[in-house]
């Protein structure tokens, strides 16, 4: 139990011999997992230890409690500040008791405003210890934490977030002189896009900022594998079959704990979206989030939706727009909706076998047999070391129809060829303009050439005089386009089994 002068038990925390873990430890923990947090509302003596070296200080000083500008939290701050409580145990085997502040018992963590006359000092707080200030929290009166809302998403509840860090036994992860031998993350990973911890702004691109355009409002992958460490997961949370879904409306920047179950993350907006379901992986979902310099955005948009560490989620559902999905280690479904959607493997395509289902198709890989993902509406399929289109029913189809009667069925193998021809169709050509666009690269001019070229590609050979004249006709007297000519070619029977369309769906076709 924590009374104003003495502080309940701590214990040591060991480390865990990983730099990514270890460079987030601090010295000591709370021994108790339930874990109580306070308000206070009086600076009497009372309240506090003066004790030297373990309280306050004197009444008389200039420790926090007595400062002429302490005060406690508005209501609102006490609300805010439980729900950043929360997402610490959403994810870490800790829970937090509140308690209202007697001479006998205060908790383990009190949050309450101080003055610090230097106004980017937002707040400070005291790591687990044997002193009675240990765990408390106190917020700046001269910074903005003192006149804004410390809503999520703002830097004021990320700063809170940080705090209950310090609070529970996390350090920062950057070099520290008075505590010159502890570890410290490289530069890559010491960023707030990666812990709460840091105090560094760079996006993935290594641009340096001072700000987000939207904080993160949960602990990011770093941070929950080092409050994991200390007190252990919290494996109740999100431990059924959850569906994490996103829109268009919000904006997300957090990392996503759940403790089991066959889980989904669904995306219903309409912009364009990738979702990688690996463990620490990051996605990139709903309205953009960047790394801000005095609130202009820096390079592109960040990840704004992490999965920590650990974490299997086996489904991923993308919106409407042009997706790229990534699956993970266990059997995924990935369902592209609307949109040339690509789903990214990063393997070589010897490592797989592809099916064609009713539904899709299915990616099995050799090397593990948990792993065969299911593809739903999936346009294109992107391996280390190959690309294929699977949509045979969609452009890749309206492609090698068209490659087969203008340019001979071996052109389905060109995968450059190919490649030309879904960008144009992706861009937008509709499958008339897309004919007319093959025509005109063969160079060829009259109606009488684009006749025969068409039906030698069909059949074989040249058309007799009967067999061409109704069609070149048909050109002539602009009754039909080439365009429409080379579609009606490239629909025929003939087309379709001299380019085994039926064998194409089964393989896709390849391009680059
Ligand atoms: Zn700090």
């Amino acid at each position: 139990m924590t009374t104003p002068f003495v502080s309940s038990s701590v214990t040591d925390i060991h480390p865990a011999n990983v730099n990514a873990i270890d460079s987030l430890l601090g010295d000591l923990r709370w021994m108790n997992p339930a874990i109580s947090y306070s308000f206070p509302i009086s600076n009497s003596p009372f309240f506090w230890s003066t004790q030297p070296g373990f309280g306050y200080g004197s009444p008389f000083g200039d420790g926090e409690p007595w400062s002429n500008a302490a005060k406690p939290l508005t209501s609102t701050d006490q609300v805010n500040f439980e729900h950043a409580l929360q997402q610490w145990a959403n994810v870490a085997n800790v829970n937090f008791i509140k308690l209202t502040e007697t001479t006998d018992e205060v908790g383990d963590i009190r949050a309450a405003y101080s003055e610090d006359p230097e106004t980017s000092t937002l707040a400070w707080s005291y790591l687990p210890n044997f002193g009675a200030w240990a765990g408390d929290i106190w917020i700046n009166t001269s910074s903005l934490l003192n006149r804004q809302e410390w809503d999520p998403g703002a830097a004021s509840f990320k700063t809170i977030l940080h705090e209950i860090g310090h609070a529970l036994g996390l350090k920062h992860p950057f070099f520290d002189p008075e505590n010159d031998t502890a570890a410290t993350l490289p530069a890559d990973l010491d960023n707030t896009i990666h812990t709460l911890m840091s105090y560094t702004y760079a996006n993935l691109q290594g641009d340096q900022g001072n700000d987000f355009s939207f904080h993160p409002t949960t602990p990011m992958v770093l941070d929950i594998a080092a409050i994991q460490y200390i007190y252990g997961a919290n494996m109740n949370y999100h431990a059924g079959n959850d569906t994490y879904s996103y829109d268009d409306a919000n904006t997300y920047h957090e990392t996503i704990w759940d403790a089991g179950g066959i889980d989904t993350m669904q995306y219903t907006g309409a912009l364009p979206t990738l979702i990688d379901l690996n463990p620490a992986g990051a996605s990139l979902i709903g309205q953009a989030v960047y790394v801000q310099s005095d609130v202009v955005n820096l390079g592109s948009s960040i990840p704004n939706v992490w999965i920590a560490d650990g974490v299997t989620i086996e489904n991923a559902m993308a919106g409407q727009g042009d997706d790229v999905l990534i699956g993970n280690n266990s059997s995924n479904t990935l369902d592209g909706g609307p949109g040339i959607d690509i789903v990214v493997v990063d393997s070589q395509r010897n490592q797989y076998t592809l099916n064609r289902t009713t539904t899709g198709y299915t990616v099995t890989d050799h090397t593990n047999s948990g792993n065969q993902d299911t593809l739903m509406a999936v346009e294109r399929l992107e391996f280390s070391d190959t690309e294929l289109a699977l949509d045979l029913d969609g452009h890749a189809g309206q492609v090698a129809k068209l490659l087969g009667a203008v340019f001979g069925t071996a052109a389905i193998a060109n995968q450059e060829y190919v490649g030309i021809g879904l960008t144009e169709a992706d861009q937008g050509l509709n499958y008339e303009q897309l004919g007319e666009f093959a025509i005109n690269a063969t160079g060829l001019k009259t109606s009488d050439e684009v006749v025969t070229l068409l039906w030698d590609n069909l059949f074989g050979s040249a058309p007799t005089e009967a067999e061409k004249s109704p069609y070149v006709k048909l050109l002539d007297s602009g009754q039909i386009s080439t365009g429409a000519l080379a579609v009606l070619a490239a629909d025929s029977g003939a087309n379709t089994d001299n380019i085994n369309l039926v064998g194409l769906m089964q393989t896709g076709i390849g391009f680059i």
